[in-house]
């Protein structure tokens, strides 16, 4: 799935936990973004894989609870929020496509990877791809409630999150040609260790 619709399922948990316990809410809400947004930072370095951990982040949410719940304060209730926030997307992407340059073909049995088991977990694609209509439909469908509710600076995120969803979605097919070319016509020039640095999705596609 798409960022925006991980940061919105984030602010999604934190209004939640916020419901039950008014006084955290805004934490709550903070920890909740920022935790759905923690595992895509490794975009561009090992992705769905260094920063993705749907079993360690799980156990780390659980564990965060018990002092959140005996002695909820600002810093136990955005602990644990915070690890629920990255366990959900983490999980999440199991449930969308594979890691290809473009995942609407099918073609990659890599979602997320499983350090506790040591290996990668197979796409369910029930969100067929990020920036699929699916995803979108997710984004939109997460952004609708949080708009409703919440106001001011959290508010503007929401509406921000969405409209990024939907150029994202726009224009998401078009990515992989734009970025093939952008590859093809830098590669000659880069660096040895810039280009080892590039994500294989995008070499892989070069070379075919
Ligand atoms: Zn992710």
């Amino acid at each position: 799935m798409m960022l925006p619709t991980h940061a919105l399922g984030g602010m999604a948990l934190g209004l939640a936990v916020g419901a039950v316990a008014p006084e955290f809410a805004g934490v709550a809400l903070i920890a909740g973004l920022f935790g759905g947004i923690l595992p895509d930072l490794d975009l561009y370095a090992g992705h769905r894989r260094t920063l993705h951990y749907p079993v360690y982040y799980s156990a780390l949410a659980a564990v965060a609870f018990v002092p959140a719940l005996l002695a909820p304060s600002a810093g136990t209730v955005g602990l644990a929020v915070f690890f629920l926030g990255a366990a959900t997307h983490s999980v999440a992407d199991a449930f969308g496509g594979g890691l290809e340059l473009r995942p609407w073909e099918g073609t990659s049995d890599r979602a997320v990877y499983d350090h506790y088991r040591n290996r990668w977990i197979v796409p369910r694609r029930w969100v067929r791809y990020d920036g699929s209509p699916g995803d979108l439909m997710l984004s939109l469908t997460l952004a609708a409630p949080l708009s409703l509710v919440l106001d001011g600076l959290p508010r503007y995120v929401v509406v921000a999150s969405a409209a990024v969803a939907v150029l994202y979605a726009a224009v998401r097919r078009f990515l992989p040609d734009i970025a093939e070319v952008l590859i093809a016509s830098l590669l000659p020039v880069l660096p040895g260790r810039v280009v080892a640095r590039l994500p294989d999705r995008y070499l892989q596609a070069h070379s075919q």
